[in-house]
Formats: structure tokens, C-alpha cells, sequence
């Protein structure tokens, strides 16, 4: 009977862990971008709904709500809103959704929310939707958030990161950012947020399924690489050098267009 509950609880706790999006620092960065490229108006209009605190400070807060019975909103059925598993060969129109909905139906649900319905919102909700957004964001840039529905997002991908046993889902979420420098979220964001107007202009257009598409891409390259290596590779400092300049790109990219969304919906 121990063995059972044993079994059951690291079941859950697979799941669990399943569902996070870059670890907290990746949502830290991508919010501590787009704070710097918000509009006045926009950094007011959060300002006053956030009470004062920021959306840095919000960023995981998704991640740590998604098994709390206490969220009044609704919204407490949104484990599966922080990717969607697209099978090889297949984009997010061709692929076969998730009914509980997924990273891209759900930000495109709340920003319709935000924008067209937001006067019948209440306080809470718009609170709520905001900080979902926030994260949303992050994770739709997440590339092993867009992993394969096969490999449930990479997590059925087993690799050894530095010669200890994990998944490429784990590698993405943290291992990547923690190993690549030993930066803090406000010095990642310093680093990478150098760019000039026309490769933000060109970043900060788009749409949710445009941009999740790319992350399907970038998905799509990261399983090639690691089959080649055979069963179980050993990915360590030669993957770091690889697909450090992806990381970067996708947290700024991240960054960049959450400020875009936030500009629009308080414009
Ligand atoms: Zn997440």
C-alpha cells in the first residue's frame, strides 16, 4: 500500500513539474525586458492594478497558483495553459488540440478578455489575467513548451545534464539559464536588452500562433540535435556553447513582444 501511494505521489509530482515554464529566473528576464519597453501609460495602468508591485514580481506566480484550490476566478483549470505538445510534422493549426486548452488558446482568450471585455471584468480578474499573461508569454517562448506530444514536452526525452540524469524538458526550463552564466535575472536582462528600434520593431509584430510556431522550430532543432547524439546523451558544456544564442534570442524575443501585448491591451 506504501508503494502504491509512493508510486502516486511521484506520478503527480512528474506532472507537477511537467507544467513549469522557464524556471523562475527565464520569466524573471523576459519581465524585466519588456518592463523597460513598456509605454507610460501601460507602466501606469499596471502600476494601479498591480498595487504597486511589478510584473517581475509576478512573473512565476502561474506556476506556483496552478494546484491551489483557493483561486476564485475559474481559472484554477489551467495546468495545461503553459504549452501546447505539437507532434512532429505538424504546426499548431494542424495539430490536434488540447481540450483543456493550451499556451496559445488561452493567451489569445485572456487578451480578448483584456481588450474587449475589460469593463465587465472584475478587479480580481484583472489582476489575475494580467499575471497570467505575464508568465503565458514566457513559457510560449519556452522551446521545450512546444516539445512533442509523444515525449510529453521533452519530458519522456531522457538525457544527463553535466553526467546527472534529467529530461530535455528540465535542461530548458532551468539547467540552460543557470549553466550558461551566473547572472541574476536583472544582469540577464541588462546583458541581452541592447538592440537597436529596427530589431524590436521587426520582433514586436505577430501573432500568439506566429510566434509559438517559431518556438515549434526551434523545438524541432533541439530533437534533432540531441537524436543524433544516440540514447541518453551526456549534454554538457559543447551544448551550452550550442544553443546558448536560441536561449538568448528567446528570452529577448520574450521580453520584447510580452511589452508589445502589455502596450497593446493599455494602450
Ligand atoms: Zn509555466
Amino acid at each position: 500500500m506504501k508503494k502504491i501511494a509512493f508510486i502516486i505521489i511521484a506520478i503527480l509530482m512528474l506532472d507537477f513539474t511537467s507544467a513549469y515554464g522557464w524556471g523562475a529566473k527565464g520569466h524573471d528576464v523576459v519581465a524585466a525586458i519588456a518592463e523597460q519597453h513598456l509605454t507610460p501609460k501601460a507602466k501606469r495602468k499596471i502600476n494601479r492594478i498591480l498595487d504597486g508591485k511589478s510584473i517581475v514580481y509576478y512573473s512565476s506566480w502561474m506556476d506556483n497558483i496552478q494546484n491551489s484550490p483557493y483561486w476564485e476566478n475559474g481559472y484554477n483549470k489551467t495546468k495545461t495553459w503553459h504549452y501546447a505538445n505539437v507532434d512532429e510534422g505538424f504546426t499548431y493549426q494542424t495539430m490536434t488540440k488540447n481540450p483543456d486548452g493550451d499556451v496559445v488558446s488561452g493567451l489569445e482568450k485572456l487578451t480578448k478578455e483584456m481588450t474587449e471585455n475589460y469593463r465587465n471584468l472584475t478587479d480580481s480578474m484583472r489582476v489575475d489575467y494580467l499575471k497570467m499573461i505575464v508568465h503565458m508569454v514566457g513559457d510560449l517562448h519556452c522551446p521545450m513548451h512546444a516539445g512533442r506530444l509523444s515525449d510529453r514536452g521533452g519530458n519522456g526525452t531522457k538525457v544527463k545534464w553535466f553526467g546527472q540524469n534529467t529530461s530535455l524538458h528540465s535542461v530548458w526550463d532551468s539547467k540552460m539559464i543557470d549553466s550558461a552564466r551566473k547572472w541574476n535575472y536583472s544582469e540577464w536582462a541588462e546583458q541581452l536588452d541592447r538592440t537597436d528600434r529596427k530589431y524590436r520593431k521587426e520582433i514586436m509584430k505577430g501573432s500568439y500562433e506566429e510566434w509559438f510556431n517559431d518556438t515549434v522550430e526551434n523545438a524541432a532543432d533541439l530533437y534533432d540535435y540531441v537524436e543524433e547524439l544516440g540514447d541518453t546523451p551526456n549534454l554538457s558544456y559543447q551544448f551550452v556553447y550550442d544553443f546558448s544564442p536560441l536561449l538568448e534570442e528567446q528570452l529577448l524575443n520574450g521580453g520584447y513582444r510580452l511589452a508589445y501585448v502589455l502596450n497593446t491591451i493599455f494602450k
